[in-house]
Order: structure tokens, then C-alpha cells, then sequence
């Protein structure tokens, strides 16, 4: 398989190449040539050989091919159990069984591996460069921590983000820097944009990324869709359908290939919060990044989604693309009442983001669609609980890998938003370590 830029500027690369590089030289995100078919997929025995077969085709030519089994071993090593909520048709497939309890735990996991397992020993320090609204960072550092080769840097919006995710983006150490930026999600992603296409800088301190723009985190998402659809498609002979939390559109453009390889995935709908720009656009205006608002489900706040250029690279026409996915937003108020009424009346208890799935679930469902759907449960709650405890009036009980972090010292340095001050602190790093 052979990977072009989404701008068409950049040589056409290797799958190797493009998890090193992260983002195109172009400043394009990589996509594959082709959308490989595995419409005769059985139902596999678990995740990891899910992953396996469907990341094959994906990996041919590469120098990891081989090794596949053995990293989607290692990096799928905990369920996506697809659970009944209420009802025969209403699902939650829960994605935050992981170290630090969100679904990016898989995507990080398998970029880790990949790049581990790339790597020449004799090479510099690599330094991971990531921007996050709150997960993507800890489940980044978790992934990265100790491994030899690399070290990470992470970019968060001070302030935006809840008091655990913070202690979890900075109680690492060692090999993992913490910066928290004086500005939005949106500011961090383009200082980490910024140096990652600053040529100057790279020829001095090798880059890379893992953000959802990186193909090592877009593709192995993919898996948990496979897996699940196949599984469900085996016992119901029906697609299942999925509501995804979305924010930056990397979980939910995994969701779409998974359905482009002939695999029984239905409908795709993206539930957002009230960053709209994606609402607004399927809902029919012409597409239009907007400032970034500080919600509740702070993971998904984003005004310019990364992977729209990806979703739009694979559609002919915007009306195609709107005819292809749905979306629709919840407000704060939404996503209070959705918290409260999923435990009062279902015994479920949803961080903010699976909030806004179930919300939008409700909506359909209003709207008469008796269709099976799973929701898709991004982060555990207790991640959350300055949230949720007050509205559902119960102690949520920390998951075991949670509790093993928050119990490390938090240790981050603020940082301005401005481009030049984050170049001269990356340029002060020694070359190895
Ligand atoms: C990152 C994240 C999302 C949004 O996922 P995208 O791939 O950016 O669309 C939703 N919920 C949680 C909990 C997240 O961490």
C-alpha cells in the first residue's frame, strides 16, 4: 500500500515513512491510495486478531508487516465490550477499558509499538510532538513513557481541561514533557502543526507526531469498529450502526473506512457539543472552522476539525459527503440532563462525551428510527467526576490504571502561545534523552 497527501504536493510514501512523518511535507495529512475491500471478514476471537487482519492490508510493503500480529498484540491487549443500555437496540460500546481510560489508550498504544519496533537503535532521540484537549496527551505519554528513542512533548490548553486530566497529562517525568499553553485546544494544535512543518527546526531535532492527523493513530482505529460490526452483523444479520463523540473526527473517520472496506458498519453519525462547525456543515452550510468553545466535553473542543481534509479528500462533491454522515451538537444543558437522566433511568452513568451520543440518540429515536445503534462510550467517568458526581449525586470509583496515576506528582511547565517561545524551548532540549 502506498500513502499520498491530501494537497497532492507530496512524493507518494510507505507506510513506514508516513507514521514517522506524521503530517505531509505539503502541511496535507497522509491517506492511502486505495481503500483496501475485506468484505469476506469473519467474525474474529478478539480485538488483537480483528486488528490484525484488518491493518494487513494497510502494512504490505512494509517493514512491520511481519510484526503485526505481534504489535496489535501488544497495543489491543484490553475489550471494546459492546454492552445493551436499554431496550434490544440501544448499545454502548465501551472504549475506555485502557491505561488511561480513554479510547485513544488503542491508537497510542499501536503508534508506540509501531514507531518502537521502526526504529534504528542508533538513531537520535525522536521527540513526539502532541497537542491535546485533554486525552489524546495522557494516553500519548502512557503509551511513550520510558521507551527508549523517543520523548514526547505535550501541548494543552491550561485551564481548559478537568483536574484529573490535567494530573494526567502531567504526572510522567523522564522521557514525557508537559506545557501548558496559555491559549485553546486550537492554539496548541497549530503550534504543534507550526514546528512539525518547520523544516529548519527538524533538520535539528527530529519530529514526529501523534496526533489523530498521524496514519498510526487513524488506522488502528479502525479495528474496533471491524470487530464489533462483524461480531454484532454474525449474531443480528443486521449493520450496526454507531454515534460517535466527535471532535477532531479522527475516531469517526476511522468509523468511515471501516465501512469503506466492505466491513458492516451502517449509519455513522457525529455527535459534537457546541462546537457546530461539523453540525453546521452536514446540516447543509458551507463549511466554516469557527473559534474554539470551552465545554463540558472538553475533549471535543474543536472549531477546525484536522480530519475534514481527510473525509473531503474521499468524496467527490460536499453533497456526497454530507450524504455519506450525519451529525448533530449538544449544548452544556444537553449534556447535564443526559448525564442525570442515563442514571436515574438506566443505571449508566457517561462522562460528557458519551453524553452527547446518548443525546443524540435520543433524538433519533424520537424521530422513529428503530435501528440498531451503539453509542460510543470515548472516556470513562470518573475521569470527569467534578462533573458527573454532582449531577447523578453518587462516588464514582476510580478505575485501577487512573488511580496508579493520580497517586504519581504532577510536574508541567506553562509555556506562552507563541510559536518562537515553543521553538527556542524545543531547540534547548538535549539530543538525547
Ligand atoms: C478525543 C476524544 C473525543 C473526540 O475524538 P476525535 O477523534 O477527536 O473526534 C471524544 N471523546 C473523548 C473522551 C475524547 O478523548
Amino acid at each position: 500500500m502506498r500513502y499520498a497527501s491530501t494537497r497532492g504536493q507530496s512524493p507518494v510514501t510507505d507506510i513506514d515513512l508516513a507514521l514517522e512523518a506524521g503530517l505531509a511535507p505539503d502541511g496535507g495529512l497522509y491517506v492511502p491510495m486505495h481503500i483496501p475491500q475485506l468484505a469476506k471478514a469473519a467474525p474474529w476471537p478478539d480485538l488483537a486478531s480483528a486488528a490484525t487482519a484488518i491493518l494487513s492490508p494497510f502494512f504490505t510493503a512494509s517493514r512491520l508487516c511481519e510484526r503485526l500480529p505481534q504489535l496489535c498484540t501488544e497495543a489491543f491487549n484490553f475489550a471494546s465490550p459492546l454492552r445493551h443500555m436499554h431496550g434490544e437496540r440501544d448499545f454502548l460500546l465501551e472504549l475506555f477499558h485502557g491505561p488511561t481510560a480513554a479510547f485513544k489508550d488503542y491508537a497510542a498504544r499501536f503508534l508506540a509499538a509501531s514507531l518502537a519496533a521502526l526504529r534504528d537503535n542508533t538513531a537520535p532521540t525522536r521527540t513526539i510532538m502532541v497537542a491535546t484537549s485533554g486525552d489524546t496527551g495522557a494516553a500519548v505519554a502512557a503509551a511513550f513513557h520510558r521507551r527508549a528513542g523517543f520523548r514526547v512533548v505535550i501541548l494543552y490548553p491550561q485551564g481548559r481541561v478537568s483536574p484529573r486530566q490535567a494530573h494526567g497529562l502531567e504526572c510522567w517525568g523522564e522521557n514525557i514533557h508537559t506545557l501548558r499553553i496559555a491559549g485553546s485546544f486550537d492554539d496548541c494544535q497549530r503550534l504543534a502543526k507550526t514546528a512539525l512543518s518547520d523544516s529548519e527546526l527538524r533538520a535539528r531535532l527530529p519530529l514526529g507526531s501523534a496526533n489523530s492527523i498521524s496514519l498510526g493513530r487513524l488506522l488502528p482505529q479502525i479495528a474496533y469498529y471491524g470487530h464489533n460490526a462483524c461480531t454484532f452483523f454474525a449474531e443480528h444479520g443486521q449493520r450496526l450502526n454507531f454515534i460517535i463523540p466527535t471532535g477532531n473526527l479522527g475516531n469517526a473517520s476511522a468509523a468511515f473506512l471501516a465501512r469503506q472496506m466492505g466491513l458492516p458498519v451502517g449509519d455513522i453519525h457525529l455527535a459534537c457539543n457546541a462546537n457546530d462547525t461539523l453540525p453546521r456543515f452536514f446540516q447543509g452550510q458551507d463549511y466554516a472552522a469557527q473559534t474554539t468553545r470551552a465545554t463540558l466535553a472538553n475533549a471535543m473542543d474543536v472549531g477546525a476539525p484536522s480530519n475534514f481534509e481527510r473525509l473531503r479528500y474521499w468524496h467527490d462533491s460536499d453533497a456526497e459527503l454530507r450524504s455519506a454522515i450525519s451529525a448533530s451538537s449538544s449544548d452544556d444543558a444537553t449534556i447535564r440532563a443526559e448525564i442525570a437522566a442515563a442514571h436515574t433511568h438506566h443505571g449508566i452513568t457517561p462522562c460528557p462525551h458519551t453524553a452527547c451520543g446518548l443525546a443524540a440518540l435520543h433524538t433519533l429515536r424520537k424521530a422513529g428510527d428503530h435501528r440498531p445503534w451503539a453509542v460510543v462510550a470515548t472516556a470513562h467517568p470518573a475521569k470527569f467526576e467534578s462533573i458527573v458526581e454532582p449531577l447523578t449525586g453518587q462516588t464514582i470509583p476510580l478505575p485501577a490504571a487512573l488511580a496508579k496515576s493520580l497517586a504519581r506528582p504532577a510536574q508541567g511547565e506553562p509555556l506562552a502561545n507563541d510559536y518562537s517561545a515553543l521553538r527556542q524551548w524545543l531547540l534547548a532540549l538535549p539530543s538525547q534523552g
